[in-house]
């Protein structure tokens, strides 16, 4: 195990690292901040709560200078991520003297640029506000050295990729960039060599996007069981538990019956103010609210250390998006729980998941003894040609395995919607206003 000392960090950094109890390098710190710190690019994959964050903060703190101008871009696509890699960055930089502003739509413009008035030396942005600071004038990038896009695969993709061109044209040629995220993708890989100069990638568990330390669970029900069945596992659970949904009109419901049923729970969807989401993370963050229900826009990067378990309530629309969203369990090494609820109508998507998933999954329905009824098409008297196929009967012994659909809408699908479900252009709520999220 590695010192952070040992990685040449200054005086300021190993102090505020002391404070908070970090001892030891991660592993994918001890690999990129010595890479990072000769000047080199960097693309860094290490699996959801190991600690990507200070990895490129630290390598950020150690080399820019109070009041020389801004020198640090850090892009994130949801606004609290945004402000919790800001927030974090802040205590590892609490005696470098170095100020850090946050910058996201649903925010007024006016705090934003009083804080950047007063003068920061690093700016952690969502694209699309980012793109309006640049745009009026209020941020400028030509003093820019180092430039991160954390969740760099969600970064990338469609919905994103053209702010983030539009941002990196207005920033110096000669720059350290790095790329940080859970999930690498070959196509990221491929286009990040058209952003990073000779980078040197660390991918420390590519193969691996099973969920370390996290026990993961799946239960098939009926849609309208699910509530029952969400009500019980809650009741089980000592610690907090983030329940997410598909949709934000599932979110909001969900949510209000957990209320009705006295829980304390919250919510997080992309039609909430600005200000009712900040109101939900921080009583969730703070441990004043139990339960999180809440959309996809949590489910990357949000680091909230006594998240215990993660229920799926609905299976997600994408492989990848599995893996973040269970990685909100079991940060920095802990252990914790997924458990996800399959509804009859999602057990082809669900089998597609499955198949990613490397570790031993406990069947809960095996477990607990609930029997799946879905009616058998072979003992069904009816005519095929009515009810089978693909009008929408289950096929038995599909490719997929088991039951469900076979057929799947083309991936590119997820991400046509990409802009709108992440954007956070124009007060746009981020994930986007008109999204389903
Ligand atoms: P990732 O971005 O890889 O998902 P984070 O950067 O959010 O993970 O880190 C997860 C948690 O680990 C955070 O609560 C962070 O404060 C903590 N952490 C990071 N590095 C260390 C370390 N070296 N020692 C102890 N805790 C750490
Ligand atoms: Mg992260």
């Amino acid at each position: 195990m590695t010192q952070f000392k040992d990685l040449g960090l200054k005086e300021e950094l190993l102090k505020a690292l002391d404070e908070l109890g970090f001892k030891e390098a991660f592993p994918i710190q001890e690999a990129v901040i010595p890479v990072l710190l000769t000047g080199r690019d960097v693309v860094g994959q290490a699996h959801t709560g190991s600690g990507k964050t200070a990895a490129f903060s630290l390598s950020m703190l150690q080399e820019i200078q109070p009041k020389k101008g801004i020198q640090g871009l850090v892009m994130a696509p949801t606004r609290e991520l945004a402000m919790q890699i800001s927030d974090e960055m802040k205590k590892h930089g609490k005696y470098t003297g170095v100020r850090i502003a946050t910058v996201y739509g649903g925010q007024g413009m006016g705090l934003q640029l009083d804080a950047l008035d007063r003068g920061v030396e690093i700016v952690v942005a969502t694209p699309g506000r980012l793109i309006d600071h640049l745009k009026r004038g209020s941020i400028e990038l030509r003093d820019i050295t180092h430039i991160v896009l954390d969740e760099a695969d969600t970064m990338l993709d469609m919905g994103f990729i053209d702010d983030i061109q539009f941002i990196l044209d207005l920033a110096p040629e000669n720059r350290v960039m790095s790329l940080f995220s859970a999930t690498m993708p070959t196509e990221i890989l491929r286009l990040s060599e058209e952003y990073l100069k000779n980078p040197k990638q660390f991918l420390l568990d590519a193969d691996d996007l099973s969920g370390e330390g996290i026990e993961q669970s799946y239960l098939v029900i009926k849609d309208r069981d699910k509530l029952k069945y969400l009500i019980d596992f809650v009741k089980q659970t000592k610690g907090q538990c983030v329940v997410f949904c598909s949709t934000k009109y599932r979110t909001r419901d969900v949510a209000k019956f957990l209320h009705q049923e006295k829980f304390d729970a919250v919510a997080i969807e992309g039609d909430m103010s600005q200000h009712r989401r900040e109101q939900s993370m921080s009583k969730f963050r703070s441990g004043k609210a139990d339960i999180l229900v809440a959309t996809d826009v949590a489910s990357r990067g949000i680091d909230v250390p006594k998240v215990e378990l993660v229920i799926n309530y609905d299976v997600p629309n994408q492989e990848m998006a599995y893996f973040h969203r269970i990685g909100r369990t079991a940060r920095a090494g802990a252990k914790g729980r997924a458990i996800t609820f399959v509804s009859y109508s999602s057990v082809g998507d669900w089998n597609l998941i499955k198949r990613q998933i490397k570790v031993d999954l406990i069947d809960l329905n095996k477990e607990m003894g609930i029997e799946i009824s879905i009616p058998d098409p072979l003992k069904r008297q009816v005519p095929s040609r009515r009810y089978g196929g693909q009008s929408g009967g289950y096929s038995r012994g599909s490719r997929s395995g088991g039951y469900g659909r076979t057929e799947r809408s083309d991936p590119r699908d997820d991400r046509r919607g990409g802009r709108k479900r992440y954007g956070d252009r124009g007060g746009r709520n981020s994930y986007g206003g008109r999204s389903r999220w």
